[in-house]
């Protein structure tokens, strides 16, 4: 008999679960408390790009994440408000600053987001709407400063097979023409693909309807009926608001909202929102080709087929939609610098995004403490499309045959 899964919350994770899922022979229903794909998976900078595999604390950041801390329009921004939760994260997202970890988080993450990859040209060839290209990812700046983290990002994920160049000024120039100012160097990641997350979400939900999967949208997760037998939890059934639905497994794939809903199931899930703007703007005259990290502002430049999405920030919050112009401003006028952007530009659209971070900045990917049958798959900060269907890989291996060769100890839930 099929083996019966729930997967909650329908964002790019939950969604490469329930195709993985069910392309392994499970019967899968995912619920949506509203509508497929609009929560953090909508308006992401779309890109599958391996190279950023670093997780969030990285060693030697302390000082200069301190500096951008303080500067309410910096890339990194955290308001100072007493939460138990805050500070919890940050002590333990202090703590994760060291080599080891974080050399341990990349080789993990670089696996996944490669497996993504290859996974994701398969399925564009089905459903050439996402729009994927591979055209690689330039990654530039005009500090010395910048030039110098940039070479050092190529140093850690060469050794796992990601390519990229060095360039100077003039070699950055030459590849793409779009770009102006002072730039000094950079590195040009030559395999790094990009797409259109929303229609990436959107293709995996026809393949998954395809694959006879349910998907249930505007139905909520409200509680589960957990059932105990010495220190093994198991939940029977769950209730959303439209009723009750038993399954053998579950899977929280609920993003950012998944401190709350672990919270409700007695589990410590440390993760807060790493809210993003990405801004909608006219095509330019002078249109970059190829998706552009500026590393000194942090902003992610994609070109699309009939506009501009320049994407950037990330201020820790919990369950803050609201948009601070003054962020939205600092990433406009950072992008500014380096494209030329003419006043007369109009933005069409100014969206906002909680990425969900942990504090070590590693998802969380397995089975849940103490329970024998919920399966956690949330916490994917700035990488979820890039994990994506490689994360949905893992959870299906693990559900459906209880091992996999994508699963490192790093993504054990029991570590918090
Ligand atoms: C500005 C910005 C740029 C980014 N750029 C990139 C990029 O280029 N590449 C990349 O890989 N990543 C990028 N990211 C990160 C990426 O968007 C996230 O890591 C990813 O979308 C997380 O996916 P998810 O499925 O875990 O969460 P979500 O997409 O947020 O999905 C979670 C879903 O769960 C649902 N849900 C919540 N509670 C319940 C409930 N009680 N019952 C039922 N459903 C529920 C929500 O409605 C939501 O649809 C970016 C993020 C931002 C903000």
């Amino acid at each position: 008999m099929k083996k019966s899964i729930t997967v909650i919350g329908g964002g790019i994770i939950g969604l490469s679960c329930a195709v993985k899922l069910a392309e392994a022979g499970a019967d899968v229903v995912v619920i949506e408390k509203e509508q497929v794909g609009y929560g953090c998976s909508y308006g992401n900078a779309g890109w599958m790009t391996p190279c950023f595999s670093m997780p969030l604390p990285m060693p030697g950041m302390l000082l200069k994440s301190m500096k951008w801390m303080l500067n309410p329009s910096g890339p990194l921004y955290i308001k100072p408000v007493p939460s138990v939760l805050l500070t919890q994260w940050l002590t333990r997202f202090l703590l994760s600053m060291t080599e080891k970890k974080s050399q341990i988080a990349i080789e993990a993450l670089v696996a996944l987001s490669m497996k993504s990859l290859n996974d994701y040209k398969i399925l564009a060839q089905e459903y050439p709407e996402i729009e994927m290209q591979q055209k690689g990812l330039l990654m530039v700046s005009a500090t010395n400063e910048g030039v110098k983290a940039a070479v050092q990002e190529l140093n850690l994920v060469e050794k796992y097979n990601v390519p990229g160049k060095i360039l100077n000024a003039e070699q950055i120039k030459e590849l793409e023409p779009a770009l102006k100012g002072n730039l000094l160097g950079g590195v040009y990641f030559t395999n790094e693909a990009h797409a259109e997350p929303l229609k990436v979400v959107q293709a995996l939900t026809k393949k998954a309807l395809k694959l006879g999967v349910k998907i249930l949208e505007h139905t909520e997760f409200q509680k589960a009926n957990i059932t105990t037998d010495g220190s093994n939890k198991k939940i029977k059934s769950i209730l959303t608001s439209k009723g009750e639905i038993l399954a053998e497994a579950f899977v929280l794939a609920t993003g950012s909202w998944s401190q709350a809903i672990a919270a409700e199931l007695n589990l410590n899930v440390p993760i807060l929102g790493g809210k993003g703007y990405a801004l909608i703007v006219d095509r330019l005259k002078s249109q970059p080709k190829i998706p552009i990290m500026i590393l000194d502002r942090k902003i992610a430049i994609t070109p699309r087929q009939d506009s501009l999405r320049i994407a950037g920030t990330l201020e820790l919050v919990n369950q803050d939609f609201s948009i601070t112009e003054r962020r939205v401003k600092a990433i406009f006028d950072g992008a500014k610098e380096f494209l030329d952007i003419p006043e007369s530009i109009k933005i069409h659209e100014t969206w906002r995004g909680l990425r969900p971070c942990t504090p070590d900045g590693v998802p969380l990917i397995g089975w849940a403490k103490d329970y024998s049958n919920l399966m956690m798959a949330c916490g994917h900060q700035m990488l979820g499309l890039q994990s994506g269907l490689g994360t949905g890989q893992l959870v299906s291996d693990l559900i459906v045959l209880g091992q996999s060769d994508l699963n490192r100890q790093v993504y054990d839930p029991a570590r918090f």
